[in-house]
């Protein structure tokens, strides 16, 4: 979608830290980390959230953890532990409209009874 942030960062016209990329799925440091490792993956098939997404192709949902899968390990970070977030509406705290899974780790996580 043209007028969409993540759209543009997955073109490459608004740059990112990069940490991650194959054919379907983009991964980048997030702009403002809520924990020592915070980083997002999305797919480069533009959804507004996740129940659009799995309406629409469900299989994203499974390119985008695979993604995930692969990357944390790849740094180790399965090991010391993490936490895979969406965001979904206003109260649910969505602020980008393009669906995107928080990836959060480096430290122990509050909440969630943590
Ligand atoms: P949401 O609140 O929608 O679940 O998450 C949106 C996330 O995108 C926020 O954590 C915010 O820090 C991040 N973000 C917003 N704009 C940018 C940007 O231009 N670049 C990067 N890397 N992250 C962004
Ligand atoms: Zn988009």
């Amino acid at each position: 979608m043209s007028d969409c942030l993540f759209c543009k960062i997955v073109k490459g016209d608004i740059p990112s830290s990069k940490v991650y990329e194959d054919e379907s799925v983009y991964g980048f440091k997030d702009i403002n980390p809520m924990a020592k490792d915070h980083y997002l993956f999305i797919h480069k098939k533009h959804s507004k959230d996740f129940i659009e997404q799995v309406s629409t192709d469900p299989t994203q949902i499974i390119d985008i953890y695979k993604a995930i899968a692969k990357f944390t390990k790849e740094i180790n970070l399965d090991q010391s532990g993490l936490r895979v977030v969406t965001n979904l509406g206003e109260n649910g705290g969505q602020t980008v409209f393009h669906t995107h899974f928080h990836v959060l780790g480096g430290e122990k996580l509050r909440g969630f009874g943590a």
